[in-house]
């Protein structure tokens, strides 16, 4: 407590305020900011911490915070701004909602393509359902909010993209024009199996975006 104080001149983080060495205990630290506040910038509020959740995984949020951060993370809530990929690609290791996720929002990568190019898709709304999502879910995969982070830990994101998936992906491999635009496998140059990106299980072009 005394170093980080000295070093912040004895000075609230916040309002700049002077407290006499003697009251110093009347600092308040703030977790997500590493800085003492006076209690005017100060109120004791908890919050959950990004960086628990992008290292370790870990939601809790009994996090005490300076005024400033509690706003700032309230604020920073639904923006996309997480490549959880570029950060902490060992989270998707660790946990396996996660990973499932990313494997649902790489296949609408992939999927996009051919939904987004199709004229039937189009004809028959499979475009929109795709594009009900923001578009940052399927055009940057490891892109995630906050929100979407808790969302994934609750489930609550799987329930609306697996069935998205699905139909999307039923949508490709029963349609005539989607359908001519999959590949044949160049190693084993059988036409009878035709290859699609999105079946991640079998191309594996996944983690290589
Ligand atoms: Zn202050
Ligand atoms: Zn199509
Ligand atoms: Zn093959």
């Amino acid at each position: 407590r005394d170093s980080q104080l000295k070093k912040q001149g004895y000075l609230c983080a916040g309002c700049g305020r002077y407290v006499e060495k003697g009251y110093a205990y009347r600092f308040r630290y703030c977790e997500y900011t590493g800085k003492y506040f006076c209690r005017s910038c100060h109120s004791d509020k908890k919050s959950y911490l990004p960086s628990y959740i992008i290292t370790k995984w870990d939601f809790s949020n009994k996090h005490s915070v300076s005024n400033f951060a509690f706003d700032y993370l309230n604020r920073i809530y639904k923006e996309a701004v997480f490549n959880i990929n570029d950060l902490n690609s060992k989270l998707f290791q660790k946990s396996t909602k996660l990973k499932i996720m990313n494997e649902l929002r790489c296949t609408l990568y992939f999927l996009r393509r051919y939904i987004l190019t199709c004229r039937f898709a189009e004809e028959t709304g499979y475009q929109q359902s795709l594009q009900t999502l923001p578009s940052y879910i399927y055009e940057h995969p490891h892109i995630y909010s906050l929100e979407d982070l808790f969302k994934t830990k609750s489930g609550e994101l799987h329930k609306v993209f697996e069935p998205i998936v699905m139909k999307l992906r039923d949508h490709v491999l029963t349609c005539s024009l989607c359908f001519a635009k999959g590949y044949i496998c160049e190693i084993c140059n059988n036409d009878k199996t035709i290859i699609f990106p999105f079946n991640i299980q079998t191309t594996s072009t996944c983690s290589g975006l």
